[in-house]
């Protein structure tokens, strides 16, 4: 059964799902629901834009490295989403479980 919390903002009784991750909470989650939260955090980029902008140029400045893992990651699922669904199927499944590949006389497991 899903624990039902009511978020601080609409005043809603909602499922735990509803709601996003934050460990330093008691319950381990926000305490504005997904739409709340989403609107918060619109309304808060909105009238910082130019902070927010800054910020977010600093970081990525920062951790170039995280950002070539996500442009990876993000051009290999587009990839995925282009094959047609039985090459989809197959991926996963190949993905789902360690493949070994033999290089010369070494044994690399992806
Ligand atoms: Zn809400």
């Amino acid at each position: 059964m899903e624990i039902l919390l009511t978020c601080t903002k609409c005043k809603i009784e909602k499922p735990e799902s509803e709601f996003r991750n934050q460990t330093s909470t008691k319950t381990k989650k926000k305490a504005y629901c997904i739409p709340c939260d989403n609107l918060y955090n619109k309304n808060r980029y909105l009238a910082k834009k130019d902070k927010c902008i800054e910020k977010v140029l600093l970081w990525q400045s920062k951790n170039k490295r995280k950002i070539k893992g996500y442009k990876s990651k993000f051009l290999l699922n587009k990839k995925l989403k282009n094959q047609p669904k039985e090459n989809i199927n197959t991926t996963i499944l190949e993905s789902a479980e360690p493949t070994v590949i033999p290089i010369n006389d070494n044994i690399q497991i992806c």
